[in-house]
Formats: structure tokens, sequence, C-alpha cells
């Protein structure tokens, strides 16, 4: 794979940022576009705009055709049985809300139980919790051990006749562990307890089959994985879908509306509610191509080799300690420099033309199982490079003495 073919595709990398080449290590947060995702969003808002399902006229046709073909090429992308599991959200956050309202309206009840882990971000304990406080059911934790990876015995003890789903992250976006899945779905299933996935950090780095993990809900975001904002995928089986009902009424999710009783739409439609982000689902599809041209096994590998690399050097840096030291792990790497905090190396770090984040990452609960405030964060993506961890590298070995 050359990188720099790669590099040529986004435009934002070529800038250069107080005089400096820009180092963008804050892929965890949001990945660059490249260019054929710029051009879809061009194209789309240059000469297909119009509503789509509805309209009797060429450009809602035209736009319908390549909504519904992104659906298809999702379907695909994850290897779902049926394109109408596949429900377009604004992302991987509306993604779990929209699982967490429904699944628990239908399914949970007072005294129930709900596992997630203690690597969750937010976005996948928040919904949860108010989830189990409108049904007066109850949250349980998976914990993790000090290298950041979940401690599976604890969740064979935690499943019991009360427990109504287990939800997890594939990949933690703070520690980079790469969570068991399959074998979570084992032992989830062998209660009959469906599973749903936090795929946000895993989608743009490895392949993902549904089936073969086996879960029951797999949730993502479009502007992780090279594509634009404002736009995520719900994945869902359909023998769960058809049961759930609807997150949100409008438009597009019915079939009759009267005031005395309304009929809703079949799947996906049911649960997509008003105008969709049209322009920035097409860019998904064209951001789901950039992926299988670069080869999602290229990605898998460079990623790995660079996550490797920066482990080795920044190891080598006096007082770094690094926060998830998980054998699975993937492009996501969090540290601490003596006792600076976090914000400073990062302020200084960015000074130098290098973008990382700095804070809890959304993750305040693995904070507190470390007793930190926060971590530095670097994360990497297919157009990073070995130079550029070496710019890393020396920018850290110049401030850290400085901020001694
Ligand atoms: N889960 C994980 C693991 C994440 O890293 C993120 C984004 N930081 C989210 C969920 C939320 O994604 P979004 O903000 O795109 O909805």
């Amino acid at each position: 794979m050359e990188t720099d073919s790669i590099r040529s595709q986004f435009p934002i990398l070529g800038q250069k940022v107080y005089g400096k080449p820009l180092v963008y290590f804050d892929n965890a947060a949001t990945t660059q576009k490249p260019q054929s995702v710029i051009d879809t969003l061009c194209r789309y808002y240059q000469t297909l705009n119009s509503n789509i399902h509805r309209g009797a006229h060429y450009l809602a046709a035209e736009a319908t055709e390549e909504y519904e073909q992104t659906r298809r090429a999702v379907q695909q992308f994850i290897n779902a049985r049926h394109s109408h599991e596949i429900v377009f959200t604004r992302g991987t956050t509306e993604s779990i809300n929209l699982v967490a309202a429904s699944f628990g309206q239908r399914f949970l009840k007072e005294g129930d139980e709900v596992v997630v882990s203690a690597m969750e971000h937010h976005s996948n304990i928040v919904p949860w919790q108010l989830a189990c406080e409108r049904q007066g059911a109850k949250l349980r934790v998976i914990p993790f051990d000090d290298d950041g990876v979940l401690d599976l015995e604890a969740l064979r003890g935690m499943l019991n006749e009360k427990t109504r789903i287990v939800a997890v992250n594939h990949v933690s976006n703070t520690l980079g562990t790469v969570n068991p899945i399959k074998e979570i779905v084992d032992i989830a299933h062998s209660h009959g307890i469906p599973v749903l996935v936090d795929g946000a950090q895993a989608i743009s780095h490895f392949a993902v089959d549904v089936q073969e993990l086996g879960c029951d809900f797999y949730c993502f975001s479009g502007h992780k994985m090279y594509g634009p904002m404002g736009v995520g995928v719900m994945y869902g089986r359909e023998e769960l879908l058809e049961q759930m009902p609807p997150y949100q009424g409008g438009g597009e999710m019915i079939k009759d509306v009267t005031f005395e009783r309304t009929t809703y739409n079949e799947l996906p439609f049911k649960f997509e509610a008003g105008t969709p982000a049209v322009g920035d689902v097409l860019g998904l599809h064209s951001a789901i191509k950039f992926m299988q041209q670069t080869g999602i096994e290229n990605i898998a590998r460079h990623e790995k080799e660079l996550t490797e690399y920066a482990t080795e050097r920044l190891l080598q840096i006096d007082g770094l300690r690094i926060y998830g030291r998980a054998k699975e792990k993937t492009s996501v790497i969090s540290f601490l420099v003596g006792n600076a905090h976090p914000y400073d190396v990062g302020t200084l770090l960015d000074k130098l033309g290098i973008a990382v984040r700095t804070g809890h990452h959304c993750t305040q609960p693995i904070m507190d199982r470390y007793g930190i405030p926060g971590t530095v964060r670097a994360s990497f993506a297919v157009y990073n490079t070995r130079e550029e961890v070496d710019v890393l590298i020396s920018a850290i070995e110049r401030i850290a003495p400085m901020l001694a």
C-alpha cells in the first residue's frame, strides 16, 4: 500500500497549522474525508438534491435510487442478511438511543437488568440509564483489568433470567482494546440474551461481519470511517426489529394515519422518520468505496504496524505511561507523561502542529477506574505515517522537561 497516494486523496492533510505541517492524530474523534466523499456531497447538492421516497419526478427518483443503493452497499459491507436490517441514523449515538428507547419500551420491565461494560463511551451508557429509569430496570457493569481487558468471568456470573440485553463496544475509544465480541455473543446467547455492539471505533479499522459476530445490533458513525458527519447506521436483526416499536413518529415511518389509529411502515422505514441526510448517506457510500478500494486488510495491517511502532517508541520516553495494554488492540494510544496534565501536553503538541485529543474522551468510568483525570490520546488512520509518529515522539521529548 502506497501511503503517499492515499494521503494525496485527502486535501486537508496538505495543510500547515501554525506554520507546521499538520499531523492529524485525532482520528478516533473523526477521520478526515477523501476527495471522492467531498465530491459526492457537491455532486448531490449540484445535481440531485430532492426529497426521497415520495417525489413523482426525476430528481427524487434518482436520489431515492442512490439512497437505497447505499443501504445495499452497507448491507454488503457488514454482511447483514437483509438490506431492511440497515437503518440510517445521524450516528452511533442516535443508533444506540434508538435501540435503548425502542427495545427498552418493548422488552424492559421493572426489575430487569441491562449489562454494559466499564469501558463504554458515554453514548453506550446514558441511553441505557435513561431506558432503565423509564422502565424501572437496573444497569450492571462488566469490569476490566489493569491492561484494559474485559473480565468475561464476571460477565458469565452476571447474566441471569432478569438480564434483557448486553451492550458493549467492539473497540474502546480510550484504551484501543478490541473486545472478543464473538465470545461475548456466545455467552449471552447461551442465556437467550441479545447483544448490541457499539462499533464506532471498529468499523474503519478492520472488516466487520455481523453474521459471523452473531450480534443482534451493530451501531456506527459515517464520520469515523472517512464519511460525512450527520449519518450513521443501526443494524438490527430482522426478528427483533419487527417486534420493536418506532423510535420517532413523523413522515416516512407510517403506512396510514388517522386520529384514531396510525399503522407503521415496514422495515427499515418504520425507524426512519422525517427527511434523512440524503447527501451524507450518499457520501457514506463513497467512503465505503474508498475503504474497499484501499483494501480493508491493507488498512488493518498498516494501522497495526503504526500502532506497534508508536507504542514501542512512546514507551522509550522517560515517565510515559500507556493506558490500555491489551494484546488485542488497535489504532488508539492513551498516555500520560510524568505528572504533566494531559491538557497541557495537548496544547503544546498543538502548537507544534500535532492534533491529539485530551481529557476523559467521554469515558469517565475508565478514568475513575485508573484514578486519573484524563489522558492524551493519539489515534491513527490509514493515511498516517511512521514519520508523523517520529514527529510526535520528538515533540513529546521536547515538551516533557518543560512540564516536569
Ligand atoms: N461510541 C464510541 C466507542 C465512540 O468512540 C464514539 C465517538 N467518540 C461514539 C460512540 C459516539 O459517536 P457519535 O458521536 O458519532 O455519535
